[in-house]
């Protein structure tokens, strides 16, 4: 079983579309989604959460979709309880139905488009934040990830954590996506890289990137941010990449 499988669809959903592209929202979505707000100390705070995760994760899959329709490919956007998903849709071609042909190179741009999707509206909202007389201030997490703080002079306290909030998703959790782990977005960019470099080895290759990068993600989330959750999505990942490896028979 994946991590990242479709949920199948309840009469719970939420459904809309949005730029022609059509959104289901899994109940499970939300229930994950204020469990992440938790921490926040009122009613108002864990909503406050819960949109920015919304908007992020709906700004990044947008991105893929946007990036498949470039090249002809029509797709769902799902959002459930491991966050969101943009599933490429079939066409009906000669009777039966068949996905657009997509080359590595494209594969590749599609796959980016999502983190830099959320980067490029983090920028925004940078610029709205300045542009409305707040203060800006640069910051980095670990020493490398950029994480600006921004503070307003309108909104209050909400507001304020608001615009933290969105700032966080999109720049961290960009960041994290951007990772050569199997089956986040760096990782499907590692895999078609070293495919093109390396028709024979490259999946092989990159199932082990994605192994030993996950595997050192895992330990610096728990000794560095003390976060289990980090310490088990990327051990769990890894450990999907060690099992994908081992039942290949050799064949990757
Ligand atoms: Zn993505």
């Amino acid at each position: 079983m994946s991590l990242f499988q479709v949920p199948p669809p309840t009469r719970f959903d939420l459904r809309f579309s949005i730029v022609g592209i059509p959104v289901r929202v899994h109940p499970l979505f939300w229930l994950i989604a204020i469990l992440f707000g938790s921490s926040a100390n009122s009613i108002l705070g864990v909503l406050t959460w819960v949109i920015a995760i919304f908007i992020s994760i709906l700004i990044h899959e947008l991105g893929h979709a946007l990036a498949m329709r470039r090249y002809g490919q029509g797709s769902q956007i799902i959002l459930h309880f491991a966050g969101g998903l943009t599933v490429p849709e079939s066409v009906s071609w000669g009777g039966g139905y068949a996905q657009v042909a997509i080359t590595p190179n494209q594969q590749i741009f599609i796959s980016l488009a999502g983190p830099f999707s959320g980067f490029l509206f983090a920028i925004l909202i940078l610029a709205a934040s300045a542009a409305a007389g707040g203060t800006v201030v640069p910051n980095f997490l670990l020493g490398f990830i950029p994480f600006p703080m921004v503070f307003l002079p309108i909104g209050g306290a909400v507001v304020n954590s608001f615009v933290l909030s969105l700032l966080w998703v999109n720049i961290f959790w960009g960041f994290i996506n951007l990772m050569p782990v199997h089956p986040l977005d760096g990782g499907t960019v590692t895999r078609y890289v070293l495919i093109q470099t390396d028709p024979w080895n490259g999946l092989r290759t990159s199932l082990w990137v994605s192994v030993i990068t996950g595997a050192a993600i895992a330990i610096a989330g728990l000794v560095f941010l003390r976060s289990t959750y980090m310490a088990f999505l990327f051990g769990l990942l890894a450990f999907q990449s060690y099992q994908a490896l081992q039942g290949s028979g050799g064949r990757y």
